[in-house]
């Protein structure tokens, strides 16, 4: 315990841990970590709760990642793709109804070249939001041309910073090629989201406290952390572990200590598991949400994991209902963009 507590006070003063330590952290129930998570998201960030609005715009995507039910190789998905236009007036949807950052997420779809991406970011830009794009692996040269038509922020997750496991789960794919592409959004001035999976097969708690020193190494700006949710129509269906929520959660909340300023949303596969999962990581560490904005036809297509939440709900509803919990728990929604805080420009937007 009192090692446990050494540990925290540690991370509280100096954000920095060592891999042992974390391991400690990951090993202890996390009840006073979960506390501490929360008492430096109140000091750094506030009580404000971003909310980000994602348009999951295509599910077609050619890659075979193990875990994700939009894997090329189910036949038994219903593809679907936005038409750039349609993207378009979702975004202005979103933004009507008081979306500050809008999040263009996608499975690897090469439909949506670099030219139809630029089309779409610069429109989205006329409605005064911030933009994030999450669609995957591209060039150097394709994400400079997306910035300049004005992305202001990119996800991509690590999944895991454990090479082995990597290649294990990403067939046809490489981890040199997914942290160059980090490198590449850092250095061409995104805000830099990246994240981890939770509950893999194999993945060991020394992997996964390698993976919070990776947030670091790499300056990630946001942090996005969720348990792995077997699909059934992947080679990893039958490898469900109920203590992924936990795990996920202690993730979590440690990345908040060792990245202070960090955006770090409350993930929805956490509520997919745990019926209060968002508002729990909210109370331990998170500061950020970000509900679906399209309609149920296609919510009910991107079917990353199964369970999904407010699958039959229209983006009016989630709106209302998300802002109904964060007030419950006295947080409020933030009415500006919510780009990283800095220490020496923490009122900045
Ligand atoms: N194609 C984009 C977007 C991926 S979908 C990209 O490569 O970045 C967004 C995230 O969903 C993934 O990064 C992954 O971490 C998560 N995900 C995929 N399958 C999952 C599953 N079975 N359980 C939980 N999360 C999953």
């Amino acid at each position: 315990m009192t090692s446990l507590n050494n540990i925290l006070d540690k991370a509280c003063k100096t954000h920095d841990l060592e891999k042992e330590e974390i391991v400690e952290l990951l090993n202890s129930d996390g009840k006073e970590l979960y506390k501490r998570a929360d008492e430096v998201r109140k000091e750094y960030v506030g009580d404000g709760v971003h909310l980000r609005g994602l348009i999951e715009f295509s599910n077609i995507c050619k890659q075979q990642c193990k875990y994700c039910g939009l894997r090329s190789p189910n036949n038994d998905v219903k593809r679907y793709r936005l038409e750039p236009d349609e993207v378009i007036k979702y975004a202005k949807k979103g933004a009507d109804l008081g979306y500050k950052t809008l999040v263009l997420q996608s499975g690897e779809d090469s439909y949506f070249d670099v030219d139809k991406m630029c089309y779409i970011v610069s429109e989205i830009k006329k409605n005064d939001v911030a933009v994030t794009l999450s669609i995957g692996e591209r060039t150097r040269e394709e994400y400079k041309a997306m910035r300049e038509a004005g992305a202001d922020r990119y996800l991509i997750r690590i999944e895991t910073s454990d090479k082995d496991l990597y290649k294990k789960m990403h067939p046809n794919m490489s981890y040199d090629n997914r942290v160059r592409c980090l490198k590449d959004i850092k250095e061409l001035g995104y805000e830099v989201g990246t994240g981890c999976l939770v509950g893999l097969p194999g993945q060991s708690v020394e992997s996964l406290s390698g993976d919070i020193l990776f947030f670091k190494d790499i300056g990630a700006d946001m942090v996005g952390v969720g348990p792995f949710i077997p699909h059934p129509k992947t080679p990893l269906k039958s490898e469900l572990n109920p203590k992924n929520f936990d795990m996920a959660l202690k993730i979590m909340a440690i990345t908040r200590l060792i990245l202070p300023y960090d955006n770090i949303p409350a993930t929805t596969a956490m509520e997919t598991i745990n019926p209060n999962g968002r508002m729990i990581a909210l109370q331990s560490g998170a500061n950020v949400v970000m509900p679906n904005i399209l309609d149920s036809e296609y919510k009910l297509k991107y079917e990353i994991y199964p369970g999904k939440i407010c699958l039959n709900d229209r983006g009016e509803k989630c709106r209302g209902c998300i802002e109904a919990k964060i007030n419950s728990i006295g947080r409020y929604v933030a009415k500006d963009k919510g780009f990283r805080k800095h220490k020496a420009n923490s009122d900045k937007d």
